[in-house]
Order: structure tokens, then sequence, then C-alpha cells
């Protein structure tokens, strides 16, 4: 714990100077980071994939993570100009808005059922419109009920349910709960643990507490399922891995995602669930994992924490959020950005880090 009161204690000093150690990743792939990714690219279109959950302005992360795409897009394709990449947008609607508690039980409105979704995806494209004009590179965008709505969707949760029992404790390690859930068509209430969740072969029941139980088909319905993050991060890696094995499939697909996702989150949330549901890891996509942006303290900063509780009071807001962000910085900052991020991708001791906001204070000082 920190003592607070003593102000003068607080203050941070740094000299300024940033070292370079190699180790790990940054060690193995120290140069030519970008021909190791070209090299395992097979088909001509390439989609990058990354992934938000649009509950307000896009935070300062984000600004990291879709620079970060749009970089290696283009950096892929002037490797190997037959490779023409595309930005693929997976817009998580399906993330909370907010949280009921109905007889003890936890019930959610998503982002789509709340129309917080629509609302706030106004900047994200603005965003992507940006790096689009930068770079050449299209983006496209897919909301959950489009992720779901595919046609392997269906075979992935036939799988997923009949093996729930040996899944559920890995994905859900403090209670054992397969988080799949639907939300009720008449209110949108929807269980978010799962907890009355029934699960049959072809399809599963589902409590509302206003409306009674109602089933849901994973053939022909499938469009209406929502899972929770760890759950959602392994549906996509087993279908997207489909995909890159399919020769019939015309593109590929490799994910740019935050690196509070690297490491233990996959192993063992990803790499050995999707092993035992018969994909193997070698054939999971690769994903390039971007620098976390961390505060004094080295954790990641939370636009949430911004938001809800008036954190980070002692930072310049465009650090937390892209709207302040783009309101003093303008286009110039976002470009500034990209080229900040494109040098990480030329020297990997830059990639495989993370930055702390005094790092990009310095950057922006006099901007
Ligand atoms: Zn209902």
């Amino acid at each position: 714990m920190v003592d607070k009161d003593d102000s003068l204690e607080r203050k941070l000093t740094y000299d300024g100077v940033v070292h370079h150690p190699l180790g790990g990743g940054s060690y193995v792939f120290k140069r030519r980071y970008v021909e190791y990714l070209v090299r395992n690219i097979s088909k001509n279109n390439l989609r990058i994939s990354i992934g938000a959950q649009p509950n307000s302005s896009p935070h300062f992360g984000t600004l990291v993570v879709f620079n970060l795409a749009y970089v290696l897009g283009q950096k892929i394709s002037e490797r190997i100009e037959t490779i023409k990449p595309e930005i693929f947008f997976e817009v998580i609607d399906t993330a909370p808005s907010e949280t009921r508690k109905i007889d003890g039980i936890d019930y959610q409105i998503s982002l789509r059922d709340s129309k917080v979704a629509d609302g706030c995806l106004g900047e994200y494209f603005e965003l992507l419109d940006l790096l689009k004009r930068f770079t050449g590179i299209d983006y496209t965008v897919r909301r959950q009920r489009g992720f779901n709505s595919q046609q392997g969707i269906p075979r992935i949760l036939r799988k997923i349910v009949q093996n729930r029992e040996i899944i559920a404790p890995i994905l859900d390690p403090q209670n054992g709960l397969l988080r799949i859930r639907v939300a009720c068509s008449d209110c949108g209430l929807t269980d978010k643990n799962g907890i009355n969740t029934k699960y049959y072969d072809d399809k599963i029941g589902s409590y509302c507490p206003e409306h009674g139980w109602f089933e849901t088909y994973f053939d022909g319905e499938s469009e209406k399922f929502e899972f929770n993050t760890p759950l959602r991060n392994l549906v996509r890696g087993i279908i997207y891995a489909a995909d890159n094995q399919n020769v019939e499939v015309p593109f590929e697909w490799l994910r740019v995602t935050g690196s509070d996702y690297a490491g233990y989150y996959q192993e063992q949330l990803l790499y050995k669930v999707a092993s035992l549901l018969g994909t193997p890891a070698h054939e999971l996509p690769t994903i390039v994992y971007a620098p976390l942006i961390v505060d004094w303290s080295g954790a990641k900063l939370s636009k949430s924490l911004y938001v809800k509780q008036n954190a980070y009071r002692d930072l310049p807001p465009y650090l937390v959020n892209y709207g302040e962000f783009r309101n003093k910085h303008g286009e110039a900052g976002v470009k500034k950005m990209f080229e900040e991020v494109s040098l990480w991708l030329e020297e990997s001791y830059k990639l495989f880090r993370n930055y702390s906001v005094y790092y990009f204070m310095e950057l922006f000082k006099n901007d």
C-alpha cells in the first residue's frame, strides 16, 4: 500500500532514457518478425481480426490495438504484394450494458438490447476511417449476431455443450458454469452466468424471471447465442482455425489483441480447451499482441474506472479516452500514434513490452 498523504514522496521522476533489454519473445523474434508472420500466411486474402465492446468512447488501448492491426496489414502487404489484408472488426455488442439481481441471480441487458452499442460505434468508425485513409486498407464490421449466424457455429455449440463437464471447470474455474446464454426475446433479460440454463443435445433452455422458460436450438437459431469472454475467445479461435484449414474458404485469419490476453490466459482457456474439443493448438490462428498501456504502478489503464470512479485524476484525459485524444490532438495525433506503432513492428523489443502513460506524455508533450 502506498502512503497517499505524502505528496512529495509520491512524485514520480524519470530520466527519459528508454532501455531496450531483450528477453523472451523479443529475443527469439529479435529481427524480421513481420517476415516470420508472412511465412505463416498461406492465402492471399488476409482478415486481421480486432474486437471491442462499444460501451463508450474507445479507450487508449483500443487506439493502440486498431493502429497495430492497420500497421501490420500495411507491412505484410509491403512484404508480399499478392497478400490483400482487410481489417475485420468484431463488435462485442452482447457485453453487459447493465446488470440486475432478481431472486439472487444476475441478469444482464446487453449493449445491443440497450442500444448503447449503436450510440458508441460512431467514434470507432471514425477512427477506422482515418486508419483506412492512412493505409488504403478496407475494414469490415460484424456484430455478434453476424458472427453467430455463420454456418460452422451450430457444430461448435453442440461440441461445447456435449463436453461441458470437461471444459466448464477450465473456462470458469470459480463456479464451473458454462457461460452460454440467450436473451429473452420479450425483454432482453439474460441469465448472465447460466445459473438456470438447461442443456440438451440440440438446444438449450433459458429462464427469464418475467416471461418464463424458452428454448433455443443450435441449428437455425445460432445467431441468438451469447458467450462470456473466455468462451467467445474459444468459439472464435475454433471457427477461425476451421476457416484457415479449409482451402474452399478464400480468406485466412490473424488476430490482433491486447497483451493482457497473452500467455497464461490463452494457454489455459484457448489452447488447452480447443485441443480437448478436437482443434489442435497448431491450427489456431496466429495472435499478435499489442503492448499494454499501464499507469504508474504497472497496472493496465481502465477506462471504466475512469468513467465510474473518477480514477486517474492526475493524468491528461486524452490518455484514457479516444474522444478526448481526438479533441486535443486531432488527425495529426492519430497519425503520430500510427507512426509510433509502425516502429514497434520493425524492432521487436518495442513490441514485446508494455508502455507506461509517461511514455506517451513525453511523445505528445509539445503537441
Ligand atoms: Zn423476458
